[in-house]
């Protein structure tokens, strides 16, 4: 009876459920072997200003390819790696990564490419984060100016206080700070007013809208015109459609990622993107 009962209880455990048990499983753990046996890599998206049509920066995006599932989605092991101290150590390994791409990218030319990096609330909370990042940066030999950091709105809003205040100082040692996926968390314009951030990116939702829904549309003619009152740069990511990307560039949208200029991509595909005869056709 006992067996035939837990055999029913077995069932209860469908086969998609045991799936995605079994995934986390398997992402929670092999993050450390992946880390130690150089599984991630970093691929980097570039940025252009919209009226020059020049790259002026990259976005670099973490990828995780496995023998057992190809790529894994960094959305799906990241929030793994946030519930141990993994995403502590990917995440300096990402900084430094980037970095290092920040200096072999800047060394040779006078413009300033700007090599921006995504960061975990988690890493945000450390207490030590600020020096943990300037001490990254120096080590690899890039200049802070020369690297941003991308913090999204919902993680900068829990434990705001301490955390305007860890931004304040990344930007005072020059590092760029930007505020990720504006318009899917709070949107209060009170609290970015209060904000030492130097960037604001439009999130892809709001892109996707922006041809199909008019109040969209107007709207984001207003956050445009806002955030520069406010001093703050936009970028608009996401953006695939020439449409869009006519549509921002008239709005003044400062800079423009998305799929219409490139994926993210390999940093020995990046490098062919610098430098001042790179212009992209759209
Ligand atoms: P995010 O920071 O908002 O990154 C933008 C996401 O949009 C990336 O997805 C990028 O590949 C994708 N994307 C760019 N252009 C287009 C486009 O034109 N159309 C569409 N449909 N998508 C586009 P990805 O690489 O899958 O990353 C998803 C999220 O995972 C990121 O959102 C970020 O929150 C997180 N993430 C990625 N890499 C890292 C990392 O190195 N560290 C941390 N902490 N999080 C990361
Ligand atoms: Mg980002
Ligand atoms: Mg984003
Ligand atoms: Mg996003």
């Amino acid at each position: 009876k006992a067996k035939d009962k837990g055999k029913n209880q077995y069932m209860f455990f469908n086969k998609s459920m045991n799936q995605e048990i079994y995934d986390r499983m398997y992402i929670h753990n092999n993050l450390r072997t992946a880390l130690e046996e150089n599984q991630f890599q970093l691929h980097y998206q570039p940025q252009i200003d919209s009226k020059s049509k020049k790259v002026i920066g990259f976005e670099a995006l973490i990828r995780w390819e496995t023998e057992e599932f190809g790529f894994i989605p960094p959305l799906k092991f990241i929030k793994i790696a946030e519930e141990s101290d993994m995403i502590i150590k990917i995440g300096n390994w990402i900084l430094k990564e980037a970095a290092k791409f920040s200096k072999e990218i800047n060394q040779y030319n006078k413009d300033n490419y700007i090599v921006s990096v995504n960061v975990s609330s988690v890493q945000l909370k450390q207490d030590n984060f600020v020096e943990t990042v300037k001490k990254i940066i120096k080590e690899a030999g890039a200049l802070p100016k020369n690297m941003g950091i991308e913090i999204t709105e919902t993680s900068l809003m829990d434990n705001f206080e301490s955390n305007a205040n860890k931004v304040k100082k990344l930007r005072e040692l020059g590092i760029k700070v930007a505020l990720d996926d504006f318009g899917t968390g709070y949107s209060s314009l009170n609290y970015l007013r209060q904000l030492p951030i130097n960037i604001l990116k439009l999130d892809k939702s709001f892109i996707e809208d922006l041809l199909k829904n008019n109040n969209i549309y107007n709207l984001t003619e207003d956050i445009i015109l806002m955030s520069q009152k406010l001093g703050l740069t936009v970028v608009a990511e996401g953006v695939e459609m020439k449409d869009q990307f006519d549509l921002l560039s008239n709005y003044n949208c400062d800079i423009i990622q998305g799929y219409l200029v490139s994926r993210p991509i390999p940093k020995e595909e990046a490098v062919k993107f610098i430098g001042p005869e790179v212009e992209f056709l759209i």
